[in-house]
């Protein structure tokens, strides 16, 4: 993130291109040449302090590009998923697991992969994976991403009111 330390830094490299300014236009018009021997070694320190302060600005400059980057192809990401997030429903399965099921899949959404719940809120898709044997009437599940361990028994198609 873009942060009031780089904003620092280009005020201090503007400060010190000021001060090297103003400190020349003082000694320009000097005829002493131990007077100007000395303002050319200080002129130099200052330019050379300014290129440092300039090298790390484009240091700052280029992880900013880079996080513009991130966050462009996250906002993308995002983007993609909002259009798609309509093709798929929440569901609920005894005993009380919820999921999302891909609309229309086959000739009912019950051949939909079971997407994982947490997972989708945080505009992820992740389908779901069998964690084990059956337990009585349940399947246990896992969510690959999020690791949330879930257990499906036969669908609810009551409505779920959000
Ligand atoms: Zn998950």
């Amino acid at each position: 993130m873009i942060t009031g330390v780089e904003l620092a830094g280009a005020n201090a490299a503007t400060n010190t291109l000021r001060t090297l300014y103003d400190f020349i236009r003082q000694v320009r018009n000097s005829n002493d040449p131990t007077k100007l021997k000395e303002a050319v070694d200080v002129a130099f320190e200052r330019l050379l302090t300014a290129r440092e302060q300039v090298a790390a600005l484009q240091d700052e400059r280029a992880a900013a590009l880079d996080q513009i980057n991130a966050l462009q192809k996250q906002l993308d990401a995002r983007i993609d998923f909002e259009k798609q997030e309509a093709n798929y429903d929440l569901r609920r399965f005894y005993p009380g697991t919820f999921a999302y099921l891909q609309k229309g899949v086959g000739s009912s959404d019950e051949n939909s992969p079971r997407y994982c719940q947490p997972c989708f809120v945080d505009k992820k898709l992740s389908i779901l994976q069998p964690a084990g044997p059956q337990r009585g009437s349940n399947t246990p599940y896992f969510c690959p991403k999020c690791k949330t361990q879930f257990l499906f028994g036969d669908p609810d198609w009551s409505p779920i009111i959000a």
